[in-house]
């Protein structure tokens, strides 16, 4: 008897831990569950910029029906639909995208029933299944335990676990060389229309412009320009006092891209990340770029190592920019390796 009580009372202890554990962990998860932040902003006239967390897309309303650029994600475009609905009581007739990166490009799916769909031509190859037979890329070769190169699900880690199915093209449960460069995906819903170098729609008396940006972040990606609204949006090519992530494929890429939107008339500068700013803050993020490539070329000039050059190009006119203490010695790595034919392609490309 006095046994048995013993064992229940140490029950009822694990229970009671058990309990709190699974509590902590409980109010942790619902912590994390907390709704995104959202909101719409005006940014002139009836061109509006709206927010899921820390990715922004925009959109224009004519008598005829809204143009906007990227839908981010399938829960956010349901919101922003409703919006539509309650507040300008007005259909989505374009979807132009800005590039087919899944973080910026998902959920387009919302607007299919009376949407036309707008991208560069690149980005439909881009979610087209992907040709040969490339090794698994080196993040996803360290998942791959039993070296059969193919990441099963029980592998898989991090964002590779997390976004599975959006990966998994062919939905076999197994991910690919091919599905895992392709990128998660699945749910961007494929541009019905294309064009190479620049595009222009037509709406309710509006016009709304797509240029390419060459190969800067992505070899798919468009500045959407509202001429009437002298406004250019771009995600992740143009950021306002912020540095870019990794600047890839090349700095020249991103030197070209920049002045193609810079060459545009424009007084806002809508990004899909962060600060909203002028075409005056654009512009700096250009000079950045110059200042970043003359300065390591005349370092490797002169003969001198990556550390010293780390160490005294610092381009402290933009010391106030977001990212500008973890990302400039990377970025001086990048141009560094580039010059002297030392670069190792593919890096991750993010925001
Ligand atoms: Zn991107």
């Amino acid at each position: 008897m006095r046994r048995k009580e013993i064992i229940m009372r140490k029950s009822l202890t694990s229970l009671l831990i058990v309990t709190f554990v699974f509590a902590s962990v409980a109010t942790t998860a619902l912590a994390q569950q907390k709704p995104p932040a959202r909101g719409i902003v005006n940014i002139t006239g009836q061109l509006y910029r709206a927010q899921n967390d820390n990715h922004y897309t925009v959109f224009l309303v004519t008598p005829e029906g809204i143009i906007m650029s990227d839908p981010i994600n399938r829960d956010f475009s349901r919101w922003l639909k409703a919006e539509f609905a309650t507040r300008f009581k007005q259909p989505v007739r374009y979807v132009l995208y800005t590039h087919s990166d899944w973080d910026h490009a998902s959920g387009g799916v919302v607007f299919a029933d009376t949407a036309e769909f707008v991208g560069h031509v690149n980005m439909r190859a881009r979610l087209a299944a992907q040709p040969g037979t490339p090794p698994l890329p080196a993040d996803a070769a360290k998942m791959d335990a039993n070296r059969n190169g193919v990441i099963e699900r029980s592998e898989a880690a991090g964002a590779v676990a997390q976004r599975f199915d959006l990966f998994d093209q062919n939905r076999d449960g197994l991910l690919t060389a091919n599905e895992l460069i392709r990128g998660s995906v699945n749910d961007v819903y494929p541009p019905g229309t294309t064009y190479r170098d620049r595009h222009t729609v037509t709406l309710g008396g509006k016009r709304v412009m797509m240029a390419h940006l060459g190969t800067a972040h992505t070899d798919d990606g468009s500045v959407i320009y509202f001429p009437d609204e002298r406004t250019a949006f771009s995600a992740d090519v143009m950021q306002i006092k912020r540095l870019p992530q990794n600047i890839t494929p090349t700095v020249g890429a991103y030197i070209d891209a920049l002045r193609t939107i810079l060459a545009l008339d424009f007084d806002h500068a809508a990004t899909g990340h962060a600060l909203m700013g002028t075409k005056k803050d654009a512009a700096q993020s250009l000079q950045y770029l110059e200042e970043l490539s003359t300065g390591v070329a005349a370092g490797i000039g002169a003969g001198r190592s990556l550390a010293d050059i780390q160490k005294t190009l610092t381009l402290d006119a933009y010391k106030g920019f977001e990212r500008w203490d973890t990302h400039r010695t990377v970025h001086i790595a990048q141009v560094y390796e580039l010059l002297k034919g030392t670069s190792r392609a593919g890096a991750t490309p993010t925001n």
